[in-house]
């Protein structure tokens, strides 16, 4: 599996945020997001086996592992190394683009599922039967851009009736999209979904990798 980076930071979003976590970045991405913040994720890595990497998340003795990219599930051995992990009793959370098959993981596996709003210009690429193969310890995740976005998430949760199924994170664009504004849109349609803020990035900046 060819890998990025693998570093221990706080985990910056989902329901997990502000746990310590190790986190294993995957290298390579089958999108390109317009304002993807991990663009040096696309091509360096070096190649482990699943083998060598669980001796190196062991070093940390840290319960929560973060299985994020790039796009991990471009990798063959990224499912192998979720149940190896799983089955050494780690909490694991797969970070996703949601253009990949979910359901090759192991049903242990916390499912987080980014969907692609158009100001990604990546939405044709969501591969939508993921949405059945949500389970209630999963997480979808809607980074938003722009009133545009916030609408096509908002039909999107309605029509999958996702607040039912899962919980469902929306986070703006770091540095475009003002936090009150969503907070606005949100509060004023009553929508059960959880505002996060990436914490990472307000306590180390945007521009520092490894955190
Ligand atoms: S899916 Fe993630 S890593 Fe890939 S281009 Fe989009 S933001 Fe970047």
């Amino acid at each position: 599996m060819k890998i990025n980076e693998i570093f221990q930071s706080i985990q910056g979003e989902t329901t997990f945020q502000g746990l310590p976590s190790v986190f294993i970045r995957s290298t390579g991405c089958n999108l390109r997001c317009n304002w993807c913040d991990t663009q040096y994720a696309y091509d360096d890595g070096t190649d482990y086996g699943v083998d060598e990497i669980l001796k190196i998340i062991e070093k940390y003795h840290c319960k929560y592992v973060v299985i994020t990219g790039g796009e991990p599930l471009s990798q063959k051995d990224a499912p192998a190394l979720a149940e190896q992990l799983i089955k050494g009793g780690y909490r694991v959370l797969v970070e996703t683009n949601g253009s990949r098959d979910i359901s090759i993981l192991h049903p242990d596996t916390i499912k987080i599922v980014d969907m692609k709003c158009p100001g990604s210009g990546m939405t044709e690429n969501i591969l939508w039967e993921n949405m059945s193969c949500l389970s209630a310890h999963d997480e979808v995740k809607f980074v938003i851009a722009d009133y545009k976005d916030y609408l096509w998430a908002k039909s999107v949760i309605e029509s999958y009736k996702l607040t039912d199924i899962c919980t469902v994170l929306i986070s703006p664009v770091f540095n475009r999209l003002a936090p009150e504004s969503l907070a606005k849109w949100i509060i004023s349609d009553n929508l059960s979904v959880r505002l996060q803020l990436q914490i990472h990035k307000y306590i180390w900046g945007s521009d520092i990798r490894g955190v």
